[in-house]
């Protein structure tokens, strides 16, 4: 028998305290307004209570991750890093076999976001502006894999990642971000595996109508990949997943909860000191016409998985 570990344990009570969550939303198939709902940490949360290998890792992720930024050993490189895509569309319907110019206009937003060159950039409110993180992250489609099935929609069990279930299987996961595009049930906009999990389900899933121009109103500017990316990229919710929790990032304030809809600023959060809440954060749960910046530590914390030795160092050469 095997010895149940600490972070196992620990991992079972989060599973546990979720599902009480989700069951709220199991009868909503579409997404809706005020309820932004991403799979990530289900989907977390089940593998470290499933995978004591994925506990162990995720840990020793977390400690490279602070030896990097505590010594700024971060990778040399002039500019940018580079990251080649592979969109892998499942679909059913016409719909959801979204167009290239979809696809293009992800990638843009992608980009925009991730370089601090979104046209949106400008309602930062002065109060945060200083903290501003121009990642420098270049996406790059490398491919677009198309794949019909019979199935109305997936859930977060990866299925759509596994040819024997209907999916596609990851493109060389260890140099692509693989983002399948497919049709999610239960009203879930998006789902990403943090590093460090196996390599045949590393990626995003996306919804196909949350993507730029889709019918997922008002997630349908393309935010819900720059907020999965974040997650594949090591970044956690701005309010930690637990009340007045912490996202592990030094230059966010502390979050009550998880803000929806666009909260009008400012809106204070009644943990210690009060901070004005940075609800206009990608990794908040706001509507994506309200969700516009990346701080610089969020910044540190991506680009330490690329340092040498790190989770993603495989990636950007
Ligand atoms: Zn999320």
């Amino acid at each position: 028998m095997k010895k149940i570990s600490k972070v196992l344990f620990a991992g079972l009570i989060l599973l546990a305290s979720c599902s009480k969550k989700d069951l709220t939303n199991n009868e909503t198939e579409n997404p809706i307004a005020g309820h932004r709902q991403c799979a990530t940490m289900e989907v977390h949360n089940r593998m470290m209570a499933e995978d004591a290998n994925y506990a162990k890792k995720h840990q020793e992720i977390e400690d490279f991750t602070n030896r990097v930024i505590e010594s700024g050993n971060y990778r040399l490189v002039n500019g940018v890093i580079e990251i080649p895509i592979v969109y892998n569309v499942v679909y059913k319907t016409t719909a959801q076999n979204v167009s290239q110019a979809m696809l293009d206009a992800q990638t843009a937003v992608l980009n925009a976001d991730f370089n601090a060159t979104n046209s949106d950039l400008n309602k930062v409110p002065t109060l945060f502006q200083s903290s501003i993180g121009n990642v420098g992250i270049r996406f790059v489609q490398q491919a677009v894999v198309r794949k019909k099935t019979n199935k109305t929609s997936w859930s977060t069990n990866d299925a759509v990642k596994k040819s024997t279930q209907g999916g596609v299987n990851p493109t060389n996961p260890a140099e692509y971000l693989n983002i399948w595009v497919c049709n999610l049930g239960n009203g879930i906009l998006g789902y990403a595996q943090f590093p460090g999990g196996a390599a045949a389900t590393d990626g995003v899933v996306l919804l196909y109508s949350s993507l730029p121009g889709g019918s997922a109103a008002p997630y349908n500017k393309g935010r819900t990949a720059t907020h999965e990316v974040g997650h594949y990229l090591n970044l956690r919710h701005i309010w930690g997943d637990a009340t007045c929790g912490s996202d592990l990032v030094n230059d966010t304030p502390t979050h009550n909860t998880a803000n929806y809809g666009c909260p009008t600023y400012p809106h204070y959060s009644t943990c210690s000191g009060n901070p004005v809440e940075m609800t206009m954060n990608y990794m908040d749960y706001t509507d994506d016409a309200c969700m516009y910046m990346f701080t610089n530590g969020q910044k540190s914390r991506v680009l330490a998985v690329f340092a040498p030795g790190g989770p993603r160092s495989t990636m950007g050469d």
